[in-house]
């Protein structure tokens, strides 16, 4: 591809733990993840997945090796420098991990909060269109407690993407849902991702989401092997 990459990893590696329980998570990752790309990483547990999204998202620091994401350095990267890349991305846990006293809409706005050139109003008129995005524009004012699974799910979806991220890190987003909740969930990604040119890396172990992908890579005990899709 001519695109410069929006995420590349060189002989990545990392452990957990010191001494005799120093036990190696991740080895020698190479990757490259494309502007616009919807990649799926599949395998089974234990094998360092949520490892790699949290090293990408700059939520943990690289310890070896080479991760540029967003066209920043992520190892040695200053604390300045993680908290710029982190809010370039969307970020969609297992757990929809909303607060449970505010609104759809006011748990939408809150990850607004740190785009200080928006007004409240505007903050408002734009967490209450993606909430009609994700087909929940019946459901802004209701609180967490009064939504169903997949409208939580959905609600952590409008989150993530209100922002206009570069980049979204979706991991095991539909493990908590039924299959067709789970199905509307990745969907739902995909168009928005589509219309904001946004890339998405997505854990999943659902068998029934990975044609949505663009790619599919496969980790094992820490390692990636790559097949076509
Ligand atoms: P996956 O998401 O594929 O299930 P993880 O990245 O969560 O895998 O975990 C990979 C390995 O690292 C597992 O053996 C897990 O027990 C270990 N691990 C994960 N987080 C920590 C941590 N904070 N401290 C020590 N070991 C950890
Ligand atoms: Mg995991």
């Amino acid at each position: 591809m001519s695109q410069m990459p929006v995420i590349t990893a060189k002989k990545l590696n990392h452990t957990f733990g010191k001494g005799t329980l120093r036990k190696p998570v991740l080895s020698d990752i190479d990757l490259e993840i494309y502007p616009g790309e919807i990649v799926i990483l599949t395998g089974p547990s234990g094998s360092g997945k949520t490892t790699l999204l949290s090293l990408m998202g700059g939520l943990r620091s690289v310890q070896e090796g080479s991760l540029k994401v967003l066209d920043q350095e992520l190892c040695e990267a200053s604390k300045k420098q993680l908290v710029q890349v982190r809010s370039r991305i969307g970020y969609i846990f297992q757990a929809h991990n909303l607060l449970e006293c505010l609104t759809a809409q006011q748990n939408v706005g809150m990850s607004l909060r740190l785009h200080k050139d928006l007004s409240l109003v505007e903050r408002i008129n734009r967490s209450v269109a993606i909430l009609h995005a994700v087909g929940l524009g019946h459901r802004i004012n209701y609180y967490p407690d009064d939504l169903s699974g997949g409208q939580k799910q959905r609600v952590a979806i409008a989150r993530a993407l209100v922002s206009q991220p570069k980049m979204v890190l979706a991991d095991e987003p539909t493990a908590a849902l039924d299959s067709k909740s789970g199905r509307d969930v990745v969907e739902i990604m995909q168009q928005l991702a589509k219309e904001q040119g946004c890339t998405i890396l997505l854990v999943t172990h659902d068998n029934r989401i990975l044609d949505v992908a663009d790619r599919i890579i496969h980790m094992e005990d820490g390692r990636l092997a790559t097949n076509a899709a």
